[in-house]
């Protein structure tokens, strides 16, 4: 069993992700894998890495794929005997323009968006070593959809006793509540996207206090983030911020040194803790 340190970026073929490998190929003291559902895309992406001189690891991760994130799970318990850095970087948004029924776009982005997420954490959080650090990419998205539900949701979502499985219920009644066409009656905003972003912060939160009660000798550090707006194939050429700049936050977070306490459970953007 290797003792290196090793980090993991889900979604890392293209767009932040692969920033955010990048940067870890650059500073993380340790073997860093770039993951990707296709081996096709993931191998060219290493490649690439390759060509700039930096040396990124690849596994296969569909974060949709129970199998796939069990099979890395195990990947890494046996070469590894665990995990020092975890970025859930890999989402979906469908375009404004797209007619996909909405009940249809709120079932497939929360499908990865949320549950996909958290099936990864499920299975790898276990994994983290001491003064491991977790960074689940969310979005402003998520604050603004906070503001867009009725005080009822948000008052579940801003609670710090709200537990995993109760946070499972609303996402999955909120795809239940665009089925029925009754999503905005129940006090959802009108974005899938957002309220998939909500589940990722809010899961964060829970995340992270269940560490702090779990495992507090631990040292681990768990914080959801927005890279910002940024030059992506899902946020377009007008946005103001490079992937390498998007990379900025999810980075500092995973970098955290061993001396910090903080930020934990937080959520973050531009360096810089937001109030949820
Ligand atoms: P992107 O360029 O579209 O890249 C998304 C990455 O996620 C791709 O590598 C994609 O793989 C991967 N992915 C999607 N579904 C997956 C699955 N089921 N399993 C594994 N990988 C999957 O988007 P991005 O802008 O870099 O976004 C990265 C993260 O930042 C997302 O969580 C996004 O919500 C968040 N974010 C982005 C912005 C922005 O302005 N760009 C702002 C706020 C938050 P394929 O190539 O196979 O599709």
């Amino acid at each position: 069993m290797s003792n290196v340190p090793v980090a993991v970026v889900t979604g890392s073929n293209k767009g932040i992700g692969l920033a955010i490998v990048r940067a870890l190929c650059k500073q993380f003291p340790g073997d860093v894998y770039l993951t990707a559902r296709d081996p096709g895309r993931g191998q060219a992406a290493v490649a690439k890495l390759q060509e700039e001189g930096l040396r990124a690891l690849f596994h296969q991760l569909d974060i949709d794929d129970l199998q796939s994130i069990r099979a890395l799970r195990d990947f890494l318990k046996e070469k590894y005997g665990g995990l020092n850095v975890l970025v859930n970087n890999a989402g979906i948004a469908f375009k404004v323009r797209d007619t996909t029924p909405f009940a249809v776009q709120a079932e497939v982005t929360l499908k990865t968006n949320f549950f996909g997420t958290r099936n990864v954490c499920t299975e790898l959080l276990p994994l983290m070593k001491p003064y491991g650090r977790v960074v689940n990419v969310s979005s402003m998205a998520s604050s603004s959809a906070l503001g867009g539900c009725s005080q009822e949701l948000q008052k579940k979502f801003r609670s710090d006793t709200i537990t995993e499985d109760e946070l499972v219920q609303l996402m999955t009644k909120f795809v239940e509540d665009t089925k029925k066409s009754v999503h905005e009656k129940e006090g959802w905003p009108n974005t899938a996207y957002g309220v998939s972003k909500i589940g990722v912060t809010v899961l964060s939160r829970i995340q992270a206090r269940m560490l702090n009660e779990k495992r507090k000798g631990d040292h681990i550090l768990l914080n959801a983030c927005c890279p910002g707006w940024v030059r992506t194939d899902m946020a377009g050429p007008q946005a103001p911020k490079s992937p390498d700049e998007g990379a900025e936050t999810p980075v500092y977070l995973a970098l955290l040194p061993s001396d910090a306490d903080a930020p934990h459970g937080q959520f973050v953007s531009n360096k810089t803790v937001r109030t949820w």
